[in-house]
């Protein structure tokens, strides 16, 4: 492992301070999966109880009820009522609904196919609350009703705050965003007074945001002691983890992303440019990311295949591209 990237990677403040944030989310998105699992499998059993005849699974559904993205037209019985129920529910029933994340005839027997009707896209494959991000969960307690007694301003906060994040080009942030984004957390986490583990975690991400993770990388694999406590240190191996972690998160978005789109915009080009050129200058990360960062090449390479055959066919000259003060290097072009 090239622990020298790391150093030199974490020597820059700012991208330190996106790990951290990101750090941070990755802490509670694991305070808050087992509260969210444990409510949903509860409320799951309630609704179906309550409504044994028209959720419960004396009617199997057969398999051919297959959403698409956001479209879904039940063929079954038991799928409309369910596809009912969950909408009875939603907080945005007129807006967005990822149906494609679901596979509806597991409804009636497993409560998390349910939560992620309430989720964003890209949860096909998410088999249960532990294998859940933190933008899925808050997006469930945002969408379901369930979670109404959650100061919901509070929730959106923190949503924001992770787009951003994982949004951000450079994957830089600056330390007065940190503050707000620590602050943001530890107000969502105020909803959660009942729940101790919760709680703990509140404390944990509290230390971590002001803690320095001092970079004089000679010795040993210790980094980050803030008060000699043992679970506050953090080993340059646990670091490289989480950076791994959020990196894979943001390739797996971007892929989502070329999937969706018929015509990649300058924006969306740059921002996989930056994070293959990212991952060039930084070969410790390249290497562990080898399956996400070619899936996304791929990707890439049908869309312009398809735009340039859209180009050809339809004779359309393109602009030449501006390159307007970026800091960083723009693609030219691709293929
Ligand atoms: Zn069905």
């Amino acid at each position: 492992m090239g622990l020298g990237g790391l150093a030199t990677r974490l020597n820059c403040s700012e991208y330190k301070n996106w790990v951290k944030a990101g750090h941070g989310l990755l802490l509670l998105r694991d305070a808050l999966q087992r509260f969210a699992g444990e409510q949903l499998q509860a409320f799951h059993q309630q609704l179906i109880s309550r409504n044994s005849g028209r959720l419960g699974p004396s009617r199997p559904c057969h398999g051919r009820c297959s959403p698409r993205g956001k479209q879904f037209h039940p063929t079954c019985s038991l799928c409309e009522e369910w596809k009912k129920e969950i909408l009875n529910h939603h907080t945005n029933r007129n807006g967005e609904i990822h149906w494609g994340n679901c596979k509806p005839w597991l409804w009636p027997s497993n409560s998390w196919e349910f939560a992620k009707a309430y989720m964003p896209r890209g949860q096909t494959d998410v088999s249960g609350p532990d294998k859940c991000d933190a933008a899925a969960l808050l997006n469930l307690f945002n969408f379901c009703d369930l979670f109404s007694s959650i100061d919901q301003k509070k929730v959106r906060e923190v949503i924001k705050c992770r787009n951003e994040l994982m949004h951000s080009p450079d994957m830089k942030i600056s330390s007065s965003w940190l503050e707000g984004f620590g602050r943001h957390i530890q107000n969502l986490l105020k909803e959660f007074q009942h729940v101790p583990e919760i709680q703990r975690t509140g404390t944990r991400i509290e230390k971590l945001l002001s803690s320095d993770w001092a970079v004089n990388i000679t010795e040993g694999d210790q980094l980050d002691g803030l008060d000699g406590e043992m679970e506050d240190f953090m080993s340059q191996s646990q670091i490289s983890e989480i950076e791994k972690e959020l990196i894979k998160e943001r390739l797996q978005e971007t892929c989502l992303l070329v999937k969706e789109q018929e015509m990649l915009s300058e924006e969306d080009l740059n921002k996989i440019q930056i994070i293959k050129n990212f991952l060039k200058d930084n070969d410790d990360l390249q290497k562990s990311l080898q399956t996400e960062l070619q899936r996304l090449e791929a990707l890439e390479r049908q869309t312009n295949d398809q735009n340039l055959l859209w180009k050809e066919t339809r004779k359309v000259d393109s602009e030449p591209e501006e390159d307007e003060g970026c800091p960083v290097e723009k693609l030219k072009r691709v293929v």
